[in-house]
């Protein structure tokens, strides 16, 4: 069997991974069939094995064991970078992310003479900054987000991921790039650092598990105002677009399903998924965040991974509850997709529907009831 792509994937069990990782293979992706490759650091799970992929264990920190695995690798064609590691200060960040990238880099670069093309996926931390920042509501920009925005005053390891990719580009004539900037992903992977779904289903299932009502841990502006999501699948194809079109070659764009929603609408369709009591956002009583009312919820998950028989045992593999937390505290963070668009790419997501449908193949994949 001929392929015309080669892919390799750098971070194939995250959550955009996951996805890059089922459909490139696919016969009707553009110029597929591709042959992927897929690195992640740990085995392979169970979940992500029935994809048509060589994967690859091998810690891209560590510059020999990725020099050793990934030189060997002379046929690709394609760079998909969706990884990251996540330290205490942006600093830390922009120094270990900085080194992973450089690390894939000088093992590619040198050793697959038809490499043609490097997309990088970042986020919309490019325009509002750091965890930090976030966290201080230090915001700079108004929304809604667009590609022309100046970068921060401020450390951001997205900055330096894109510097290293611009001066490593250089390096080897007719090699583009491509860089892409989702919002909060909607998607499947238990592995992932930032799955907000998979946290909000656990929350759902130890309510639903304990009798309680599912009340919103969030902010009331959170609950109310209008914010927008970035469906897994679709930032996938999104990448795979830059990939193949020429139009596309050298350009960073935002990546978002293109509609809005309030959480208050999606907290009630995700009360009807887990036959749980809707609790709603509650303006009475002490206000704690979902961290807080989690921290001792261990031992009610470990009944409920025994009684319905889940694949992930450890509840803080499935609650990144810091990341739910910070998500459901801010307020009208959107971007515009008007560059995508102008440059060809017209998919959307209806989030509603993807939200739904997440969840259903999370149930299903037996990582909640
Ligand atoms: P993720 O956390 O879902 O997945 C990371 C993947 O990389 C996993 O497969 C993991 O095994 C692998 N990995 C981690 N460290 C590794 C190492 N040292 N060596 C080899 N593999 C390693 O990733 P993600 O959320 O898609 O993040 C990619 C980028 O997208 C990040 O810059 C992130 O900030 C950004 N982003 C994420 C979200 C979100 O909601 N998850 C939203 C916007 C932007």
């Amino acid at each position: 069997r001929k392929y015309q792509k080669f892919a390799l994937i750098i971070g194939v069990t995250g959550i955009v991974g996951n996805s890059l990782a089922e459909i490139l293979p696919l016969h009707d992706t553009p110029e597929g069939p591709w042959k992927v490759y897929g690195v992640a650091r740990r085995p392979r799970p169970s979940w992500n094995d029935d994809y048509p992929i060589d994967y690859i264990q091998c810690d891209v920190s560590d510059p020999e064991q990725t020099q050793s695995k990934l030189s060997t690798l002379t046929d690709l064609t394609h760079l998909f970078y969706v990884t990251w590691a996540n330290c205490e200060t942006e600093s830390e960040n922009c120094d270990i992310n900085g080194k992973m990238f450089t690390n894939v880099l000088n093992a590619v670069i040198p050793n697959a003479p038809n490499l043609q093309h490097i997309c990088l996926q970042t986020g919309r931390k490019h325009y509002i900054g750091s965890l930090e920042a976030i966290m201080a509501k230090k915001f700079v920009h108004d929304p809604p987000f667009h590609e022309d925005l100046p970068r921060l005053d401020s450390p951001n390891f997205y900055y330096t991921l894109e510097d290293i990719l611009f001066k490593e580009v250089e390096k080897k004539e007719g090699l583009t790039w491509s860089i892409h900037r989702p919002g909060v992903i909607f998607g499947f992977s238990p592995n992932s650092m930032m799955n907000i779904l998979l946290g909000l289903c656990a929350y759902a299932s130890i309510c639903k598990h304990e009798g309680q009502p599912l009340t919103f841990p969030g902010t009331k502006e959170a609950w109310n105002s209008f914010t927008d999501a970035s469906d897994a699948d679709l930032i996938a194809e999104h990448q795979i677009w830059a990939a193949v079109d020429p139009i596309a070659k050298n350009e960073a764009f935002n990546i978002s399903n293109g509609d809005v929603f309030k959480w208050k609408h999606l907290w009630k369709i995700l009360a009807e998924q887990f036959e749980v009591e809707n609790g709603g956002f509650r303006e009475d009583g002490e206000k704690k965040s979902l961290g807080e009312m989690m921290k001792d919820k261990g031992g009610v998950w470990d009944e409920i991974v025994k009684e319905k028989g889940l694949l992930v045992n450890k509840l803080e593999e499935v609650g990144k509850w810091w990341f739910v937390d910070v998500v459901l505290s801010n307020e009208g963070m959107l971007d515009i997709m008007n560059k995508s668009k102008e440059h060809g790419f017209l998919g959307f997501r209806n989030t509603k529907s993807c939200f739904v449908s997440w969840i259903d193949k999370i149930k299903c994949s037996k990582i909640v009831p």
